[in-house]
């Protein structure tokens, strides 16, 4: 199954934690490789992360999530 989510470009987030709060799912979590990422399955769409984010790390994608 294929689901539309956001996603966050690693090179670009400086781990300032912004969007952390933002997500109303609890999506975005702090991986082992020290940056944040958003776990498919929960995100919305909402677009809130997006919007705090000073670096624009986030992108929309989609993934395949079995
Ligand atoms: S788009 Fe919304 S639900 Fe998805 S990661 Fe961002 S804040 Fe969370
Ligand atoms: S708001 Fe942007 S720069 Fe800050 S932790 Fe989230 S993705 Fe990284």
């Amino acid at each position: 199954m294929w689901k539309d989510t956001m996603a966050i470009y690693g090179d670009l987030c400086i781990t300032c934690g912004a969007c952390y709060p933002s997500c109303p799912t609890q999506a975005i979590y702090y991986g082992n490789d020290g940056v944040f990422h958003v776990e498919p399955t929960w995100c919305t769409l909402c677009g809130y992360c997006k919007d705090v984010c000073p670096v624009m790390a986030f992108y929309q994608t989609r993934v395949y999530i079995g």
